[in-house]
Order: C-alpha cells, then structure tokens, then sequence
C-alpha cells in the first residue's frame, strides 16, 4: 500500500544531523517536501538541503532554536507561506546531559526539560491548529526508551521523555475527532553523535544488554517515523513504538 508521502509537507526539528537527519531523508525518498530546522551547522544543514532537493522534492532548511516560542512561530509561518501548508510534523531536536540527580546543577535539569519537552510544546502548538483545521496530518515525538523505564543519571532526560510520551497520549485523544494522530517513537542506543564518544569497551557492554545485540542504526527509527506519519499508520494513534532491539524488555 502507498504511504501517501508523496507531495505531502513534513516538518522536521533538529534534522541536520544524526537521527533527524536519515528522517528528512527518508520522507524526502518518498517523495515528500522537507522543511527542517538546525541551530548550528549551516553548512551541514545547506549540504543536507541540496542533497534532499537532488532526490526531487522541495526543502528548506531554517536555523531555529526550538526553545524559542517565537522564533518557531516565526518558523511555522514561514513554511506555510513558502509550501502553502504542512502535513506531517516530526518533534525530533533533544539534547542530553546526563548527571546523578545529587549532582546535577538547575540549569542542567531546566535545559534539557526546555528542548526536549517544552521545544516539543512550542513547535507543536504552532502547528495544531493548521493541522486540525484541515482535517489532515500527523505528529511523531522522537521520545526516548529513557522515557519509558528511566535510566539512572538520566533524571532530567526522562523526565523530559516521559514528559513527552504522556503528551502525545494526550493530544492524540484531543485532536483524534480532527483525524489528525499523534505518536511517538522511543529509541534505545542509536549510532549518532550522542553515543559516538563512548569507548569501544561501552559499546560492547551495551550490546550484551540488548537482546538483538548491536547498537540501533538511525534508519532503524526513520523507517518506523514515515510509517507512523502516513497512510499505512491512519489507525494508530497514541502510541508510543519503542525501538530498542529488545533492551527494555529485560
Ligand atoms: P544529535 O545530537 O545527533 O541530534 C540532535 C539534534 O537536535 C541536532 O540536530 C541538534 O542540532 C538538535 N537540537 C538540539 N538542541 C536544539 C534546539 N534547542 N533547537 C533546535 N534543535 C536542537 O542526536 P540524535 O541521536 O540524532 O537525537 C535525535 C533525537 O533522538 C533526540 O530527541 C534524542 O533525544 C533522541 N534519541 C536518541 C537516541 C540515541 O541513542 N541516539 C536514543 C533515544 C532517543
């Protein structure tokens, strides 16, 4: 069955690099047109651009802090006006700053709570009422296993997650009589930046607590990504699809 990407407007926080990344890619190889947002890397993020605009479809790539309320109106706005409208919105930007709890300083726990779950907020509350007022779209919240069963050190982190999986249960019970769903997928360890300083004894001992035993790669979640945001996913909402190789269920 067609996925119904094709021609659709997705937009994308935190796409310039790591997972975000292979997810504007993905949508962008099923014909869909991109808008993602970046904060620092404009070159990464013109390359990014380029190579998605190579695969056929319309992208613009916008530095915005997604802790910003209206910088990521502004945002919003601006996507619409350039692609007319969007369909597809994908909360992916997050960052981590692990720390035991009776270590951890105020803004350590305020700046991970600000971009992971209070980003998510304010781009998603810039993008309901477009979505709801057409009868069309879908959210997917780039949660975290973290989220799921907590991980010590990582207090802020899932919080942050938990935070977030608990709004999409939320607001997919809201706005469901609009036909618009809303998921979330909670990665386990995945091959980016965020795990590339680990030494390689870490990731071994990683591996043998999951029971698949490899490190997750980024298209083992943007594949799950394009599934939930198009047609073949027009049943499923609420959900938070954890993606792990198995590592939670021990
Ligand atoms: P990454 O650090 O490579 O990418 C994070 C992206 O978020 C970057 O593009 C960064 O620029 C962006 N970002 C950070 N702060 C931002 C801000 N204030 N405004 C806008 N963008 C901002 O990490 P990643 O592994 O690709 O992470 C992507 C998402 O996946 C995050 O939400 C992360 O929590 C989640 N996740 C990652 C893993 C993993 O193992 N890599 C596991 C579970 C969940």
């Amino acid at each position: 069955m067609n996925n119904n990407l094709t021609d659709k407007v997705a937009i994308v926080s935190g796409g310039s690099r790591g997972i975000g990344r292979d997810i504007v890619l993905t949508l962008a190889r099923q014909g869909c047109h991109v808008a993602f947002g970046y904060v620092r890397n404009d070159e990464a993020a013109g390359r990014l651009a380029e190579e998605v605009r190579g695969l056929g479809v319309r992208c613009a790539a916008s530095r915005v802090d997604v802790t910003d309320f209206e910088a990521v109106k502004e945002w919003c706005t601006g996507v619409k006006e350039e692609f007319g409208t969007f369909h597809y919105l994908v909360n992916n930007a997050g960052i981590i700053d692990d720390k035991p709890l009776m270590m951890m300083s105020r803004e350590q726990w305020q700046r991970v709570i600000d971009t992971n779950l209070t980003g998510m907020f304010n781009l998603t509350r810039h993008c309901i009422v477009t979505l709801m007022k057409q009868k069309f779209g879908s959210i997917v919240n780039i949660s975290s296993v973290s989220g799921v069963m907590g991980l010590p050190g990582q207090t802020n982190y899932s919080a942050s997650k938990g935070g977030m999986n608990a709004f999409t249960k939320a607001l997919a019970q809201e706005v469901a009589r609009t036909q618009v769903r809303v998921n979330a997928v909670a990665p386990g360890f995945i091959e980016t930046d965020i795990v590339s300083h680990f030494s390689p004894e870490k990731i071994e001992e990683i591996e043998k607590l999951i029971p698949l035993r490899r490190i997750g790669r980024p298209a083992d979640v943007s594949g799950c990504v394009a599934y939930l945001l198009g047609g073949q996913a027009r049943y499923v909402t609420g959900q938070v699809i954890v993606i792990d190789g198995g590592l939670s269920l021990r």
